[in-house]
């Protein structure tokens, strides 16, 4: 066992990977993700709805979730960590083997959210070794902290961060109030720029939701402007699941695409499909 695999074990006894920091919460599976020490999959496939440079992706669909989005079309398994089907690090890398074979062009962790699964995906890809050929990618809502962001250094070719919410703060912010995650901004926008600094591969999704184009889309376009070549991948095919309320219950309005896209030329963004 690599010493990166080790000291990422030690945070079943005392997890710090997201915001969270829940401490000894994971044998009892009491943190707030309630992820225990056993990942549970619950779906995975040859993916070709990710973008160009990605398909077709082996995509892993983990369950359970540092965040608790009001409008998440994938509750059934974001939000029961125990949903699917629980493997051991050397089935999934079978599995991975599999799937390379048949043509994956990369490997996406995903989820609910793949950060409370840091510990399996290192032991999964110290399974794997050399036998893996194609890019590890972490599609996350990055939700991180340092330590995340250190145990995943060196095992991780591209990062797929979310950057859904905007600059707020407090228990009205968007972050919190939308999303379940406290000091949002500070925290996501911080791990993407120090990756950014760091010169790794990062294309940023923004997924642009109904009523909220001057909360978040604008000073989320604006802030990736303000680094440049970061590769930007809009979302604009929102669906407002059944238990979605309020302006998220609403469909996308085609006036805040058409605002969104020209904004982001016009900050010259680096956008891809
Ligand atoms: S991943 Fe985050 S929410 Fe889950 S136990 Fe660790 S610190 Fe808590
Ligand atoms: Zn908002």
């Amino acid at each position: 066992m690599s010493a990166k695999v080790s000291a990422a074990i030690q945070q079943w006894q005392d997890c710090h990977l997201c915001p969270h920091h829940c401490g000894a919460a994971r044998a009892t599976a009491a943190g707030v993700c309630r992820v225990g020490q056993q990942s549970f999959i619950a779906s995975e496939m040859l993916h070709m709805g990710e973008e160009a440079i990605l398909r077709p992706a082996h995509a892993i669909f983990f369950s359970g979730c540092t965040a608790t989005c009001t409008f998440c079309t994938a509750a059934k398994f974001a939000f029961r960590p125990t949903y699917g089907v629980a493997v051991t690090p050397a089935q999934l890398a079978h599995r991975i083997g599999q799937r390379q074979a048949e043509g994956a062009r990369s490997l996406c962790f995903i989820g609910g959210d793949p950060a409370p699964h840091i510990p399996f995906i290192l032991q999964t890809l110290d399974v794997m070794g050399s036998a893996r050929q194609i890019p590890a990618v972490f599609n996350s809502n990055f939700y991180l902290t340092d330590v995340a962001l250190d145990l995943l250094d060196g095992a991780i070719d591209i990062y797929l961060p979310d950057l859904k919410f905007g600059p707020a703060v407090g228990a009205a912010s968007c972050g919190e109030r939308v999303g379940g995650m406290p000091d949002y901004w500070r925290v996501v926008t911080g791990s993407i720029a120090r990756l950014y600094s760091e010169g790794k591969q990062l294309l940023v999704r923004h997924l642009l939701m109904p009523g909220h184009f001057e909360c978040c889309t604008l000073p989320v376009l604006t802030w990736l402007g303000q680094h440049p070549g970061i590769q930007v991948s809009l979302l604009t095919q929102y669906v407002a699941p059944a238990h979605a309320r309020g302006e998220l219950a609403d469909a996308l309005a085609a006036a805040d695409v058409q605002r969104a896209q020209v904004l982001a030329h016009e900050l010259g963004l680096t956008l891809v499909k």
